[in-house]
């Protein structure tokens, strides 16, 4: 890939411009009513559907063409779709001003651009077959569905754990007669699943268990609406079962779906999670760089109202150093999710620099820019731990990336593995040691001792 084209630059001004005031007009506002909405839906039933005011922010959004800027131009013209026109690199300043808002995928889900559709669409584009596009991506896109992405197992009676993907049980077997493959096992935290709009969902599970390991699982189109499967239960992260969407642990009973379901082709799942791991996963962390944005603004407006043992917050070097941390911090993590995404624009997802930035980025920024959120909570006092403020939705949900990505252990793990292969050609890889000459011998144990030392060993024995 020789990079993409980006939307020129005066174009794209305008359009953040469009945006920031789409933000102020109709996000910040409608944040509480949101927040209320959501949970009503929760607590009334199990039908759980679209808040009111999501449905009407998602009309203007796309009247207003705020629609689908997540996906970028090459992937767009892989699928013969129009997206937002935007590189990877310009949406991360996009996705960013859209993650200032609370929840922080509030003004995400508004504009069509949140998870786990995002990166669903992006593998519908990238790998789907026209018929498959046709099906799910154009609905997808046109925000009249929403979908789900079910990796994550319970564990089987082995309780192998799902952060080695080698380790998925569910059974995908396959029906010559009927040509169709039958799903029989349990997944959990399924995000999006919840939710009535869900019609689909891709399913990674083992079709291939003879296979070489990394051929061993598919990824599968499963309608919502196909016979046998059981959503057993919302669960809950910090106590919030995030209705409507959803973490749903569920069941599959003897589950079919004909065999043209399976996405780009038998035994390929790890080859999809690779290209889906990159964009539409790091689009989080983007947005976790607008959360601290905020919870950054909050703090510098509390520490010059609040006074304390006689002077304003803002006086106390302790609290000027956090700011000053803060920013440095923010300013970090914004640099290398750019260069990640500028990589991904010009060498690629599979690139082994960009995979190794991205595995970077999942690792370093989330857990970063929860400490940022949590200095600004404790600068607030018991109001930064209540409702009163977007804290603790920042700090909650940032903590929650650190797991629901993946654990920032196998980011680690994955960036350090790349990072030994590509020593192997660094022009620094001979210079790591000095040469010794050992043929000059210090002294030998047997060798005379001057007078001078003599004495100074006599006197020492004194002692
Ligand atoms: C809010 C939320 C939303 C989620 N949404 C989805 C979703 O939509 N779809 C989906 O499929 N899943 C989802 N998940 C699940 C998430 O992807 C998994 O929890 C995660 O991949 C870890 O798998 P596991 O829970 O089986 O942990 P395990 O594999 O049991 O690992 C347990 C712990 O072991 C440690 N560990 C693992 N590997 C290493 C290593 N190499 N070195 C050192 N320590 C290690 C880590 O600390 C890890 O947390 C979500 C999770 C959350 C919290």
């Amino acid at each position: 890939m020789s990079g993409l084209e980006a939307m020129a630059p005066a174009q794209f001004e305008a359009l953040k411009a469009k945006l920031w005031t789409f933000m102020h007009d109709s996000i910040y506002p409608n944040e509480q009513l949101f927040i209320q909405q959501t949970h009503a839906i929760g607590q009334a039933s199990n039908e759980w559907t679209h808040a009111p005011i999501h449905v009407e922010l998602m009309r203007k959004a796309k009247t207003l063409h705020l629609w689908n800027m997540f996906l970028p131009v090459d992937s767009a013209a892989m699928a013969g779709v129009s997206g937002g026109g935007l590189t990877n690199l310009q949406y991360a300043e996009i996705c960013e001003i859209l993650g200032t808002s609370c929840p922080a995928e509030f003004a995400s889900q508004c504009t069509n651009c949140t998870s786990p559709d995002t990166g669903n669409m992006e593998v519908l584009a990238r790998y789907g077959t026209p018929a498959q596009r046709e099906q799910w991506l154009i609905p997808l896109l046109n925000g009249t569905i929403r979908s789900a992405y079910a990796m994550t197992e319970p564990g089987n009676e082995n309780q192998k754990g799902s952060s080695d993907a080698t380790n998925m049980s569910i059974r995908v077997e396959r029906d010559e007669k009927t040509q169709e493959y039958v799903i029989n096992g349990s997944k959990w935290w399924i995000t999006g699943a919840g939710s009535l709009h869900c019609k689909v969902m891709i399913l990674m599970g083992k079709t291939n268990p003879e296979a070489a390991i990394h051929k061993t699982t598919s990824q599968i189109l499963v309608p919502m609406d196909t016979p046998g499967i059981t959503l057993l239960r919302p669960l809950c992260a910090f106590g919030d079962d995030d209705a409507p969407k959803g973490h749903m642990e569920i069941v599959f009973e003897d589950c079919r779906v004909p065999f043209e379901n399976v996405i780009l082709g038998e035994g390929r799942g790890f080859e999809i999670s690779q290209g889906r791991l990159g964009p539409g996963r790091i689009h989080h962390c983007m947005r976790a760089i607008g959360q601290a944005e905020r919870a950054l603004a909050a703090m510098c407006s509390r520490v010059q109202n609040r006074t304390v043992f006689g002077k304003k917050l803002s006086k106390f070097d302790s609290i000027l150093q956090d700011i000053g941390k803060i920013r440095a911090e923010i300013e970090c993590c914004r640099l290398l999710i750019h260069k990640a995404a500028d990589n991904m624009d010009k060498f690629g997802n599979k690139d082994p620099r960009t995979r190794q930035l991205l595995s970077l980025v999942k690792a370093h920024v989330p857990v970063t820019l929860q400490d940022c959120t949590d200095r600004c909570m404790q600068a607030h006092g018991a109001k930064g731990f209540s409702n009163d403020t977007p804290l603790f939705s920042a700090w909650a949900g940032a903590r929650a990336l650190r797991m629901a990505d993946g654990p920032d252990e196998v980011h680690w793990r994955t960036a350090a593995g790349i990072e030994l292969k590509l020593q192997e050609h660094s022009p620094l890889k001979n210079y790591g040691e000095f040469e010794v000459d050992r043929t000059k011998v210090f002294r030998r144990t047997t060798d005379p001792i001057s007078e001078t030392t003599k004495q100074l060993l006599k006197n020492y024995s004194k002692l």
